[in-house]
């Protein structure tokens, strides 16, 4: 018997590619107008940063800590901490909680698996602190009946562990868990590897190509991925 419906949140509870964008191109307006830097190269540098800091620091939350990113660029090229560390920092989250708006159907497919009685989680990989700031601004905190950063697990996913902390927090078995998510990889496998059941959030306009699933990987045919993908939230009601 199902027990709980564990949801990622980045890519799968409100749309992350449109609302990071629109942080980023405030972010650049700051950086040309504050630093002197030409468009484009604000994200450049913060790309070439996330890659190095994730080489250094390994799977970690932390690696996605952006004022660690922020105070990394500046430091690199003798700019000043303050204010820019924190106003860029302020203004990526700022600008992004306000552009997020929740995935069509996030609030009423919660509700109702509430009435059914099904316990809800959310299982991601971040910092407790903005996670719950979205969950917030997205009016799906309220639902929510535990939640797993990468923060408190000590380990991102796909690693087992982060999913070992969901279904014990779910009082549940793992196969009494539905994991929903965006990535193929991380959302999809990670949980099927981990004992889940799980469903592949692909939203109308992020059609991607079917990853070729990973030898010894719980989905082990493209088949089952394909059948296990959905295009809307509102289908995971279909699926218990
Ligand atoms: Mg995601």
């Amino acid at each position: 018997m199902l027990k709980a419906v564990i949801f990622d949140i980045d890519g799968t509870l409100y749309d992350y590619d449109s609302a990071n964008e629109a942080s980023m191109k405030v972010l650049a307006a700051y950086a040309s107008e504050q630093l002197g830097w030409e468009p484009g190269r604000f994200q450049e540098e913060s790309r070439r940063m996330m890659r190095r800091l994730h080489e250094k620091m390994g799977d970690v939350a932390a690696c996605h800590n952006r004022l660690i990113r922020y105070q990394n660029i500046l430091e690199e090229y003798g700019m000043p901490l303050h204010p820019h560390a924190m106003k860029l920092y302020e203004m990526y989250w700022e600008t992004l909680m306000d552009a997020a708006e929740p995935s069509p159907g996030a609030e009423e497919t919660m509700r109702e698996l509430k009435k059914r009685g099904i316990r809800i989680g959310v299982g991601t990989d971040m910092t407790a602190w903005v996670q719950f700031r979205k969950l917030e601004r997205l009016g799906l905190l309220g639902y929510v009946d535990f939640i797993v950063t990468s923060e408190e697990a000590g380990a991102e996913k796909p690693d087992r562990k982060l999913f070992s902390l969901c279904a014990e927090k779910a009082k549940a078995s793992p196969e009494e868990c539905l994991f929903v998510g965006d990535s193929f990889r991380k959302d999809y496998c990670g949980a099927l590897e981990a004992g889940m059941k799980a469903l592949w959030f692909v939203p109308p306009g992020k059609q991607t190509a079917l990853d070729t699933p990973e030898k010894e990987n719980a989905a082990d045919t493209p088949e089952k991925a394909a059948a296990e993908r959905i295009a809307s939230l509102s289908e995971i009601l279909e699926r218990l």
